[in-house]
């Protein structure tokens, strides 16, 4: 063997063991967790959103499981994926709990839509409460409706190339008494513009702070109000928004960030 040739096979297998090291299919794991018996609102968002992030791991970028039995929240079935998304549901046991809690202060990621928030007195969970940034479910819109959001950054990598303000789809907005931005830690993506207000026909959210998208910054983790009902992935602008903070939680592992 001449040294050219030797020298060019040993380039090209450089070349090409440098390209396997950087395309690790899939990247990321998701267990996307979902109810087919609560509301009849919330589970057709269930469907519709498993249909858009199916698509989105067209071409093996990442796994997205989903279940619909909540007892799959336990530390050998989750210790495998990167994120945890609660599309209609929350944990309700106290096995669920503490298997969530533990995941979550080890680093585990976590994107929750709508209902996954929801609290009140009857809920009786404090660490869940202050992972959502210390909101109680205050009141809502009735019927669903679309609204004008605000975009508070549009510097962050969830928010970057977003218009100042959008109109989103129909949904039912909640809003959350204490506001999770009087939390230091919280760290408010969008929220209803005051344009909105009166908001609703029925039920009024009438005036007051509303954010609809934000972290907790203690922990990896995006809330989006969203979630309501068959329109939600029919705006793009909005769909950019859904991706963009599903790529930061997950960029945002402490094991590295698998888009480098
Ligand atoms: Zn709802």
């Amino acid at each position: 063997m001449n040294n050219i040739f030797f020298r060019s096979m040993l380039s090209l297998f450089l070349v090409l063991s440098g390209m396997s090291l950087k395309a690790q299919f899939p990247r990321f794991k998701v267990l996307a967790f979902y109810s087919k018996t609560v509301e009849s609102a919330h589970v057709d968002f269930a469907n519709d959103a498993i249909k858009f992030f199916k698509e989105l791991t067209v071409g093996r970028g990442f796994v997205f499981d989903t279940t619909s039995n909540m007892a799959d929240l336990n530390e050998n079935k989750i210790k495998d994926y990167q994120l945890l998304m609660m599309i209609n549901d929350f944990p309700h046991s106290e096995a669920q709990r503490k298997a969530f809690q533990n995941y979550m202060e080890q680093g585990g990621g976590w994107f929750g839509f709508h209902v996954a928030a929801y609290n009140d007195r009857t809920t009786k969970w404090p660490w869940f409460v202050d992972f959502l940034g210390g909101g109680i479910f205050y009141r809502n819109n009735w019927p669903p409706m679309p609204a004008a959001l605000v975009v508070e950054d549009l510097q962050h990598p969830v928010t970057k190339g977003l218009p100042k303000t959008f109109v989103a789809p129909i949904n039912e907005w909640y809003q959350w008494k204490p506001s999770p931005r009087e939390r230091k830690n919280v760290k408010v993506f969008a929220s209803l513009s005051s344009d909105n207000y009166p908001l609703g026909l029925k039920d009024i959210i009438p005036d007051g702070d509303t954010p609809v998208a934000w972290s907790n910054t203690d922990y990896r983790m995006v809330y989006l109000n969203v979630g309501h009902g068959h329109h939600i992935f029919t705006d793009a602008t909005q769909n950019k928004m859904i991706i963009a903070a599903l790529r930061w939680v997950i960029a945002t592992d402490k094991k590295g960030n698998v888009f480098r």
